[in-house]
């Protein structure tokens, strides 16, 4: 893709187009959804397609902690409380195995467009180098479920789990966990890693449960419907039309093995992706060679100091995000610039990044009409960037067809979707429309009652928004972990993988300190807890005017940005400074007074008996 000069920058057409194009796309009821967690029509849509459900004995024991998840967040927290000799932990997951997002998202062409060598966690201590510049989801389940294999927490897992209520328990000190198998279990520890996607979204759109073919979300795909798996062609769908609803990141992942198989595939598309070059290749064995010890830290740090717009010396990933995601965020300025021609410098620079992305539509969709209608008129900060080598392509296909649709879909019969009163008929309706975002609280994603001192539950603690000390635990729920999310008080990273690190090895941490010193249950201070949440209200910028103008998304809250609770920021300014928080985190452990916790030493006895 040619680097992005902005030529041709002239504020008042670009603000025109951007805006008209939001308000195609701000229309009543685009944000709403099926709940999956009531509506039985579609509740079976959340079924586990890949693991068989088999039936067990209730479990009745006490363990040191219970981990919620066991995705990535839930067995980093594993292995880092392993390393400080934490025996018994057992993790539950409604999956079938190990992976969480990467269990579910099984998808054709599914993979992580964050760099594998620093998205895939533990590469040093598993002696592992990813086989591609970006690995596939399968790639990363397998190591995620070799880091549980290494740490032993796959076998004491239960999993097609689900707890429905976690309560503490005072007398005991201990919290009690209830599932839906009927198991009871008490654990000194609770740690929450429900993931922060985790609930898949299913749109609201009239008609859909007349619809007569097959459907499913992609978290769910139905390999036994399309044939092939993960990583392999699909091989029933050369008879069959099909719909993809659905152009995120997930979407344009799919297309081109969905193109490949089948007779057609309509593309409904409400707002195409930025999607820019994603550059794969398979990682070169000098790659490996030339790798010392701390080398994944060190590209990890490499990696966030350009997201924070920190200057580097060298840019190891250099790849789009470090291009233009980092640029976007942090354009170029100089230091006598007034606040509006920083703000108009930051839009040219902006502006200059998605003419790059648009003249790349060009360059590769023949048809200059459906081109057109794939490029995205919004600033680059508005949506998540997606990056793609094969994605733009398919539309060149004659068995691809693209429906846009920026108000939505108006309805879906029993022969499929309607758009603009036509009726596109297709055998098989694919949901590529995401999850639950930001505004889902984590009581909603953890899926369950946890209940702390005084029957106070989480959900009624946070209805008003996050109270914390660093984002992981709250008064109120001794002994709880809440691994970092965005919206609750930490901070968020665009690789994920290091803010999970960042939970896991402060859990870790904590419990080894807390043992150690054969402390009871810990509490948060009230004092610490308004203190953290106060640095966090204090460092809230209100992006609202920016983020209003943009096309709606998870990002701007589907278009209500100004519904961003300053409670529920992040420990720095906008995303969060990772370094900060880091640095906050180690201090305290290595001071080692806890300052902040209450320690009820009358419960040690009863927490080691
Ligand atoms: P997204 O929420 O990003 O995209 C959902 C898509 O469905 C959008 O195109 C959306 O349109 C469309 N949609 C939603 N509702 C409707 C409706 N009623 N009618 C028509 N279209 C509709 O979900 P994804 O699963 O693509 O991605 C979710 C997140 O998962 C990403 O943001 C990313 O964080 C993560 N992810 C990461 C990957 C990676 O490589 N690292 C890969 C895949 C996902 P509109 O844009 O108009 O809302």
């Amino acid at each position: 893709m040619r680097e992005g000069g902005s030529g041709g920058f002239e504020p008042d057409a670009v603000h025109a187009k951007y805006l008209a194009e939001r308000d195609k796309r701000l229309v009543p009821g685009r944000a709403d959804i099926r709940d999956l967690s009531t509506d039985a029509r579609f509740a079976e849509l959340r079924a586990d397609p890949f693991t068989p459900y088999r039936e067990r004995p209730a479990v009745a024991d006490d363990v040191d902690v219970v981990i919620v998840g066991g995705g990535m967040a839930g067995v980093l927290a594993g292995a880092h409380l392993r390393t400080h000799g934490v025996e018994r932990i057992r993790i539950i997951d409604q999956a079938g195995g190990i992976g969480g997002t990467w269990y579910w998202n099984r998808y054709p062409g599914v993979m992580c467009d964050v760099e594998s060598y620093i998205y895939l966690p533990m590469l040093e201590e598993l002696g592992y180098v990813p086989t591609q510049r970006y690995a596939s989801g399968e790639e990363i389940r397998l190591h995620l479920q070799a880091i549980a294999d290494r740490y032993d927490l796959d076998a004491p897992a239960l999993f097609h789990t689900g707890v429905t209520r976690a309560e503490w328990d005072e007398e005991a000190a201990r919290w009690r966990i209830r599932t839906d198998r009927r198991d009871e279990i008490t654990s000194r520890y609770y740690v929450l890693a429900v993931g922060i996607l985790n609930l898949l979204k299913l749109p609201a759109i009239p008609g859909m449960e007349t619809f007569a073919g097959s459907s499913f979300h992609t978290a769910r795909w139905d390999y036994g419907h399309t044939g092939g798996g993960p990583g392999e062609p699909l091989t029933k769908l050369g008879d069959e039309v099909v719909g993809l609803i659905g152009t995120g990141a997930t979407g344009i992942q799919c297309l081109p093995p969905l193109a490949a198989a089948a007779k057609h595939v309509y593309v409904f598309q409400r707002t195409p992706s930025a999607v820019g070059v994603r550059g794969n290749r398979t990682t070169a064995p000098e790659f490996a060679d030339r790798l010392t010890p701390g080398w994944q830290q060190e590209r990890m740090d490499n990696f966030q100091a350009i997201m924070l717009g920190r200057s580097v010396e060298e840019d190891l990933t250099d790849d789009g995000w470090t291009r233009h995601f980092a640029s976007a965020h942090h354009p170029p300025r100089r230091k006598d610039m007034t606040i509006e021609e920083i703000m108009l410098a930051a839009e040219e620079n902006d502006f200059g990044i998605m003419e790059a992305h648009r003249r790349r539509v060009d360059e590769l969709v023949a048809d200059p009409e459906v081109a057109e209608l794939l490029k995205p008129y919004y600033r680059y900060l508005c949506k998540r960037p997606c990056f793609h080598d094969e994605y733009l392509e398919a539309f060149n296909r004659p068995n691809v067809t693209l429906v846009d649709c920026p108000a939505g879909i108006d309805e879906v019969t029993a022969r499929g979707p309607v758009v603009a009163g036509q009726q596109y008929e297709v055998d098989c309706l694919i949901y590529g429309t995401g999850f639950e975002g930001e505004l889902t609280p984590l009581a909603r994603r953890a899926g369950h009652e946890i209940v702390g001192r005084g029957g106070v539950s989480l959900a009624q603690k946070w209805a008003d928004g996050a109270a914390s000390l660093f984002g992981m635990m709250t008064r109120g729920f001794p002994n709880m972990f809440i691994m970092p999310a965005p919206a609750q008080q930490a901070v968020v990273t665009v690789n994920y993988t290091q803010s999970a690190i960042l939970g896991a090895s402060f859990i870790g941490d904590l419990v080894g300190a807390l043992e150690q010193r054969q402390a009871g249950a810990f509490d948060v201070s009230a004092e610490a807890e308004e203190r953290w949440s106060q640095k966090i209200i204090d460092s809230f910028i209100d992006a609202s005017s920016v983020m209003a103008a943009c096309t709606p998304s998870r990002l701007n809250l589907e278009g209500n940005p100004q519904a961003m609770k300053p409670r529920n920021g992040n420990y720095g300014r906008g995303l969060g400074d990772y370094f900060k928080y880091r640095a906050v985190l180690e201090q305290w452990l290595a001071d080692g007074r806890l300052e902040g916790l209450e320690l009820d030493e009358r419960s040690a006895r009863s927490a080691r008996s």
